[in-house]
């Protein structure tokens, strides 16, 4: 990560690096996972997995993969890996409950990986606050995160901030 610009608020530099991040997220996670990385469709979701820890792909909005925080893209893809790490199911039958799982073990990965929860809760914060029936308000999955690894909310809106300036100079 050190020859890497800081990867906060910045997109990712190419594909190839968000393959690098995918891959240094799944050797941080501990568990064997057998991943790809493909572009996804638009209009489409942000992330999403499909498959099984032995042989999965995650597809990625491909406007997002432009302009989301490299960053960013770490704290998602662990989300997804622990969807077949932790055994959490589909994200067709999901609810609050399990997604607060994957996001607390997927949290785990990414910061094992050497990237940064503050800024990541803080990009979340920077989103339209969305509420959906299975994964319960994107705001309210902040303030849980955040709880659990003592991160406190001065410091995930001082990072909002930070990147909202980033946004407003790029
Ligand atoms: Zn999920």
């Amino acid at each position: 990560m050190q020859a890497r610009p800081d990867p906060r608020y910045r997109p990712a530099l190419n594909f190839g690096e968000l393959q690098t991040i995918a891959g240094e997220v799944a050797r941080a996670s501990g568990r064997k996972i057998n991943w790809h990385l493909r572009l996804g469709e638009n209009p489409g979701p942000l992330v999403r997995i499909r498959g099984t820890q032995a042989d999965c792909t995650i597809f990625i909005h491909p406007l997002a993969a432009k302009k989301v925080p490299a960053n960013t893209w770490a704290f998602l893809f662990g989300h997804e890996f622990a969807h077949l790490t932790e055994k959490l199911g589909a994200h067709t039958e999901t609810n609050p409950d399990i997604e607060l799982k994957a996001d607390i073990t997927g949290s785990r990965y990414a910061t094992a990986a050497g990237f940064r929860l503050d800024a990541f809760l803080g990009w979340v914060l920077t989103e339209p606050n969305k509420t959906t029936s299975s994964h319960g308000t994107l705001h309210r999955r902040v303030d849980e995160i955040a709880k659990r690894f003592g991160i406190h909310q001065a410091a995930i809106r001082a990072q909002a901030q930070l990147y909202s300036d980033y946004r407003a100079r790029h």
